[in-house]
């Protein structure tokens, strides 16, 4: 079958169970789970995908609320990154959970791609597998660095992920900044501040000192770095000489080789303000750490045309500097990869993660973007799976990959 003709089929499939992938959107809008708390919205999503015919394989990567789901059989095995954290601080009084990144949207377009697929599938129409990543904890963890790292990308030909954005403009080669996030902890010993100052060690001075040292270092720094650190434990009492104090960090770079290097120098300026106050110090990593996006360009330009294909106008696949960092980036170090950045076509200036964009990642707007999300990526899929140009292409990117990542 054509590429044009299996695509009508896709449509005309899409369009028969579209539905479907909209009740997927709302009720996991309405779990609104935070991040390695999404029990229901896990447990949900792998019912559905049950009762669709996938394996499911659950719990993934050490972690309880993910999960994988495949259909098919052999190569090529093509990944949707879902998600579906939520985030805190909604309604009135600021205390109930939000779906203002969409991950509802990520959740419910991924699946209904992978349903879309699976129909094709069993039509005879491509052989390969068709594959759910279910990635928790977005938001605060960063899941899928403890799934690239427990290996459940090691089959992986090809990922994509669509994120809901706002605005009407589709970014396609966005690029993300490797982050280390750093605690220092400082010890020193307590006295009284005004009766017996010279007793005391001061944690916070040691904890301060490191702040000067960061902003010498800034002048040597390359443009894209970013530096940026709070005082999470200054101390209890003006005149008690605090004998803990503590720092958190994220510190970020355009690569993840140059940022290894920045973050000791990070790491030495908090042992230069330990040495000078006298005070011992102790360093972990508190959450995650992110690698930078690696793009890919064939990923970029087929996805684009697919974006086109399902009606999407206006996509910018020029690259876009870095802004914040994000573990999908993890994900691009392993296997070839392209996130993108769909526009839902909000003119208000609602943003994403704030209150007013909650009502754009389900409901009319939402669902009619979701449809040409799930098009996208079917559309992306169907063309890997039946051009074994483009195999090869991405197994050439693939193997590459590896080889740096060995070679770091
Ligand atoms: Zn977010
Ligand atoms: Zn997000």
């Amino acid at each position: 079958m054509e590429n044009n003709t299996l695509f009508d089929l896709a449509r005309q499939i899409e369009q028969e169970n579209g539905t479907l992938y909209e009740t997927v959107c709302q009720q996991i809008y309405d779990y609104a789970e935070l991040g390695e708390q999404e029990f229901q919205s896990s447990a949900y999503l792998k019912e559905q995908l049950k009762a669709i015919g996938f394996r499911v394989t659950a719990p993934i990567g050490g972690l309880p609320t993910a999960f994988r789901a495949d259909y098919g059989d052999g190569h090529p095995k093509i990944a949707f990154l879902a998600e579906y954290d939520a985030l805190p601080g909604y309604g009135p009084n600021q205390d109930q959970n939000g779906h203002a990144c969409g991950h509802n949207w990520i959740a419910a377009n991924t699946f209904g791609a992978c349903d879309v697929l699976r129909r094709i599938y069993d039509d005879n129409q491509f052989s390969g597998t068709i594959v759910y990543m279910g990635c928790p904890a977005e938001e605060m963890l960063g899941g899928k660095v403890n799934l690239v790292n427990e290996g459940c990308f090691e089959d992986i030909d090809a990922a994509i992920q669509i994120h809901i954005s706002d605005g009407d403009t589709t970014k396609v080669a966005g690029q993300s900044l490797a982050i280390d996030s750093v605690e220092f902890t400082y010890h020193g010993v307590s006295s009284h501040a005004a009766g017996a100052p010279e007793r005391g060690v001061n944690a916070l001075d040691a904890c301060y000192l490191m702040f000067d040292g960061v902003n010498a270092l800034r002048q040597h720094v390359t443009p894209d770095a970013r530096i940026h650190g709070i005082i999470t434990n200054g101390g209890l009492a003006p005149n008690v000489v605090p004998a803990l104090a503590q720092s958190k960090w994220f510190v970020r770079a355009a690569d993840r080789n140059y940022l290894n290097e920045l973050t000791q120098k990070v790491i030495n300026c908090a042992r230069g303000g330990a040495i000078m106050a006298g005070a011992e110090m102790e360093w972990r990593y508190f959450e995650n750490s992110y690698d930078n996006m690696k793009l890919n360009q064939t990923l970029i330009d087929l996805v684009t045309d697919c974006f086109h294909e399902a009606g999407v106008e206006n996509v910018d696949k020029s690259f876009l500097p870095p802004s914040g960092s994000t573990d999908v980036g993890n994900v691009s170090w392993v296997c070839p990869t392209v996130m993108t950045n769909m526009g839902i076509g909000n003119t208000d200036c609602a943003r994403c993660h704030e209150e007013a964009f909650l009502q754009y990642v389900h409901g009319e707007y939402g669902f009619r973007g979701l449809h040409k999300a799930v098009l996208t990526q079917v559309f992306f899929a169907l063309s890997i799976y039946t051009n074994h140009g483009l195999q090869a292409s991405i197994a050439e990117d693939k193997r590459r990959l590896l080889a740096e990542r060995n070679a770091g």
